[in-house]
């Protein structure tokens, strides 16, 4: 119902479920990727409770899904603390929504902000920490604090470099994927052996990577983007767009679809000429980040409990409206 139909006692009611209701699909979705429904159902519900808990900020809780990262580690992994968190991040879901935001960050930093956009992977995140050039963990995000050890699992993905050109101690973060073709091939067989099949190309990455058993894992095709270096500073790097260059040159894989935007038509711009990319690319992509590009700037700005205030995600509507509206017009 309409947020100025409740008082405090119906909001906190309505809180309860959507709370309960929220936290089942999180599990399903975190911890067992296992999804019970699609990403824009778990969306509506996220939002309906992080404005109802808005209008009634006295009712949230600490434990509200809206205040945690992610979910618990698995059983059976290492744990592995991650003494910068791993955050999520806010989303927006229109061009509207995204000049709300810009207009924010320049009000509180009073000048103009220059972007570096880039796509929103859909996988897993990924921290992993070199020290004197060499691979030595590899992690999940897991409720953000708290991760899952996955080295072994890590060290079976061609694309992750053991070894760095040079001899530093370096954590970077980015993204665990599973190639589309490489998920309907991995489906097609689990099907023919009569195994369940994973729900989309992210629950397949998550479910490969989060193997007790290393071999499993490397006989599935993932692969990686990376895009933050933890310590930028320490290697001189002041910009956004120059981490993802130093990446690059260290020999990761970066995702070749990231631009600087100065104005917010140019973010339009990048919009416009990336969501036609999602049918084609071979990994999923559920939108486009924007991250402030000056390093300095983001640490200025800082987070929240849960997110960064320096970037937001601006999400593509869901697959299957877009399927419709593509047959209404083949139909017309
Ligand atoms: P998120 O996935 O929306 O955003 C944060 C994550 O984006 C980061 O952790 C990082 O892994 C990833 N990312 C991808 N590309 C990136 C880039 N270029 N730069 C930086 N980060 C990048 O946040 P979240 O809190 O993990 O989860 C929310 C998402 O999970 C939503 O899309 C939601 O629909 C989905 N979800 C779905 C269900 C379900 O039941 N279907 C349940 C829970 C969550």
């Amino acid at each position: 119902k309409p947020l100025d139909q409740y008082d405090e006692t119906s909001a906190a009611a309505a809180l309860k479920k959507l709370r309960t209701q929220v936290n089942q699909y999180r599990e399903a979705y975190y911890t067992k990727d296992q999804p019970l429904v699609e990403d824009y159902v778990y969306d509506t519900a996220y939002n309906d409770l992080q404005a109802l808990e808005k209008k009634f900020p006295q009712l949230i809780t600490p434990d509200s899904p809206t205040q945690l990262v992610g979910d618990e580690t698995l059983p059976g992994f290492t744990k592995v603390r991650h003494d910068i968190p791993m955050l999520s991040m806010g989303d927006v879901f229109s061009v509207d929504e995204l000049k709300t935001f810009d207009d924010r960050l320049q009000g509180s930093v009073g000048s103009a902000v220059t972007y570096n956009a880039e796509l929103k992977i859909d996988g897993l995140a990924l921290s992993l920490v070199y020290q004197g050039g060499k691979l030595t963990q590899a992690s999940t995000r897991g409720d953000g604090i708290i991760g899952e050890d996955v080295t072994a699992n890590i060290k079976t993905i061609k694309a992750v470099p053991r070894t760095l050109p040079r001899p530093i101690d370096v954590e970077v973060r980015g993204e665990c994927y599973m190639p589309v073709s490489s998920f309907a091939k991995l489906n097609e067989d689990r099907e023919q052996r009569g195994e369940a099949v994973f729900a989309n190309p992210r629950n397949a990455a998550a479910g490969s990577l989060r193997q007790l058993n290393p071999r499993i894992t490397r006989e599935r095709d993932l692969s990686v983007w990376l895009y933050t270096i933890v310590n930028a500073q320490d290697y001189g790097i002041t910009t956004q767009a120059d981490a993802l260059r130093t990446l690059s040159e260290w020999g990761f894989p970066v995702n070749p679809n990231s631009r600087v935007c100065r104005t917010l038509t140019d973010v339009d711009h990048y919009i416009t000429d990336m969501t036609p990319q999602r049918q084609t690319l071979d990994y999923g992509i559920d939108g486009i980040v924007l991250k402030v590009n000056d390093l300095d700037l983001q640490a200025q700005l800082g987070n929240t409990v849960k997110v960064p205030r320096w970037e937001i995600a601006y999400k593509f509507p869901p697959e299957m409206a877009r399927t419709i509206v593509r047959e209404i017009t083949w139909t017309v």
